[in-house]
């Protein structure tokens, strides 16, 4: 926020208090304290008033009685009705002073209303600059449609800050040629795309990557967050990306990188209130700038976004976004490189493994990384350690993939029983069932995210594709803490429910989605992808009947039904190893791999 806006709010807020201290001041001036018409009928009753003057308000009924009590103190009682009271304090054979009803108060009838007025209208003028502030130093106030992208010369991230990502960094190599010498390709007539847009999932690296392309490059990088079109005020949007190119027109050859451009670019058509509404102008305006400068002016465009399906498709047309590339989440090799990059300036004890760090986190994305070895630090310094050890990190690894042991939250030894026995049916089939698994720790301590227990499993492998089998496994996997409790205590409890969720969702991903059930055949019936077009949705209806609905939930039911069945017979097959796994569970809370596998010798 600039110099500007800043000075703008303290005025604010000098005059917000100064207002309220008059209010104060203009309303409540006398002594303080409260007195009841209780304690004042008591008063009388008792003798103790010696003299009572009525204040009527400009709004009668209602007032003040100002009382001075025998030892001489004053008290103010206000009434609802100072009629009424005025009956019942003669009833006590006290003569009261009925004073005029004042002179309105010009303050609260004739100023207030103006210093309310001005109040509003310096807190909207602070707000507009606050918004603006962005990029113009705040001297301006009404300058609206200028863009808030920020400008930053490259060269403070490199692709040597990007880890992995080799493929997509091949990919941008000519992009950032064309940067460093557009002459280059200008004069054998080559066509470099203008518009690039990078896909992946959030914290995968996007916005690390458009900035390391600025920066190799050594280019101005203009960005801007697509939500920060999206305003209140129509034609605002249109007129920021506007001025946006105009502004990167005259630093060519540049970089407009747009994150998150899926709030801008939905598809169009599609919203609830009607068709052309800012959003959408805003979008308009885009595809015409983006149509307007010419192939070669050293200008290309970067946008991210996590959800391409929902894009409008003109902006991926040719001379648009005609460059599409994958980000995608780092595979063993690449989680390692990642964690070398974000360790470097982290001083690691000699029993840190990175190799085996990056073994154990698949599904971690760039971000989840960089967060995990954040906290790892955390840890260390909270023990006031100048170095990390390979213990902090497995610390860290349970809170930011499970969320933090709770270890103060007091459970039940019934709870505890029941936890032991559930992790244990989880723990057993993860060890039984050849695709998934091997189990990492099982743990029956609560965990921040309100989980009683965890069952943890060692992903060994990263793969591309699911299997049906691998899938039924871990259905299975999900309904043994379920049935662990049903054999051992004959009884239920609902802490299944996320567990049953968890294997429906399967179930009918299996059904829907990847035509695993001959019934139903290889078809698609899954809906959920198209949730963010409610307005669509609400005018179309289901693409199938509703007998193939039902035919699809008996489907889900037969699935689940059996693998509920099959599970049962592992566990009960290995029930002794179900006890044994729940007793030391209840002995030593958190067991890792060896001690489980020891219990199946
Ligand atoms: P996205 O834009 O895809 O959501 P970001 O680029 O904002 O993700 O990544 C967030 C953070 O995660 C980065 O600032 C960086 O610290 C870390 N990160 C992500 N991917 C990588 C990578 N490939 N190499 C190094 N750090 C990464
Ligand atoms: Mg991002
Ligand atoms: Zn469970």
């Amino acid at each position: 926020m600039g110099k500007g806006a800043k000075g703008i709010n303290l005025t604010f807020i000098f005059i917000l208090v100064l207002v309220l201290v008059l209010v104060w001041a203009s309303t409540n001036s006398g002594s303080s304290g409260s007195y009841t018409k209780g304690q004042f009928i008591a008063d009388m009753e008792a003798g103790l008033v010696v003299d009572v003057e009525i204040h009527p308000n400009v709004q009668v009924p209602t007032g003040m009685l100002r009382i001075t009590l025998r030892d001489g103190d004053q008290r103010n009682l206000y009434v609802s009705d100072v009629v009424e009271m005025q009956e019942v304090v003669t009833s006590y054979r006290i003569d009261p002073i009925v004073k005029d009803v004042p002179q309105e108060n010009w303050f609260i009838t004739e100023l207030l209303p103006l210093l309310m007025l001005l109040v509003v209208v310096v807190f909207m003028f602070s707000m507009m600059n606050a918004q603006n502030a962005g990029n113009s130093g705040g001297g301006k106030m009404m300058n609206f449609g200028k863009s808030r992208a920020r400008l930053t010369t490259g060269g403070e991230v490199t692709l040597k800050d990007v880890a992995g990502l080799c493929e997509e960094k091949e990919d941008l190599e000519e992009i950032i040629d064309f940067l460093k010498d557009p002459a280059k390709y200008t004069k054998v007539g080559a066509r470099i795309p203008k518009g690039v847009l990078l896909e992946g999932a959030p914290g995968t690296g996007k916005t690390l990557l458009a900035k390391a392309i600025a920066g190799e490059a050594n280019v101005p990088f203009f960005s801007i967050s697509g939500s920060d079109f999206v305003e209140m005020f129509v034609g605002v949007g249109a007129s920021r990306v506007r001025d946006l190119f105009a502004e990167a027109k005259k630093n060519a050859p540049c970089i407009i990188f747009i994150d998150e451009i899926d709030a801008v670019a939905r598809r169009r058509g599609t919203g609830m209130g009607g068709g052309h509404d800012e959003r959408e102008q805003t979008l308009n305006q885009m595809l015409v700038e983006m149509d307007g400068f010419g192939t070669n002016e050293g200008i290309i465009v970067m946008a991210a976004t996590n959800r391409v399906d929902i894009l409008d498709p003109a902006i991926l047309r040719p001379g648009r976004f005609d460059r599409k590339i994958s980000v995608s989440p780092p595979d063993v090799k690449g989680r390692e490189e990642i964690l070398n990059v974000h360790a470097k300036n982290k001083p690691l004890a000699e029993d840190v493994d990175l190799k085996q760090v990056a073994q154990t986190t698949a599904g971690f994305t760039g971000a989840d990384l960089e967060n995990l070895l954040n906290e790892s630090a955390i840890q260390a310094a909270k023990e006031n350690r100048a170095y990390i050890r390979q213990e902090d990190i497995k610390k860290s690894f349970i809170k930011v993939g499970i969320g933090a042991e709770k270890k103060s939250r007091i459970i039940s030894e019934k709870e505890k029983r029941i936890t032991a026995y559930h992790e244990a049916g989880h723990a057993i089939l993860f060890h039984i069932l050849p695709e998934v698994g091997p189990i990492y720790t099982v743990s029956i301590i609560p965990t921040g995210l309100g989980a009683a227990g965890y069952t943890m499993p060692l992903p060994e492998k990263d793969e591309m594709f699911n299997t049906k089998g691998r899938m039924l496994q871990d259905i299975m996997v999900s309904l043994g803490g379920r049935i662990a409790e049903e054999i051992i205590f004959d009884d239920v409890t609902t802490g299944a429910s996320s567990d049953i969720k968890k294997a429906t969702k399967v179930a009918r991903a299996m059904v829907t989605r990847y035509g695993f059930s001959e019934n139903i055949g290889v078809i698609n019936y899954d809906e959920e992808d198209n949730e963010v077009f409610i307005g669509r949705d609400l005018a179309h209806t289901r693409s199938h009947s509703e007998a193939v609905a039902s035919e699809i939930d008996m489907e889900i039911k037969t699935i689940v039904d059996d693998c509920y069945k099959k599970a049962k017979k592992i566990i009960l097959d290995h029930e002794k190893v179900l006890h044994a796994c729940a007793e030391l569970l209840l002995e030593k809370e958190k067991i890792g791999r060896e001690e489980f596998e020891a219990l199946f010798e």
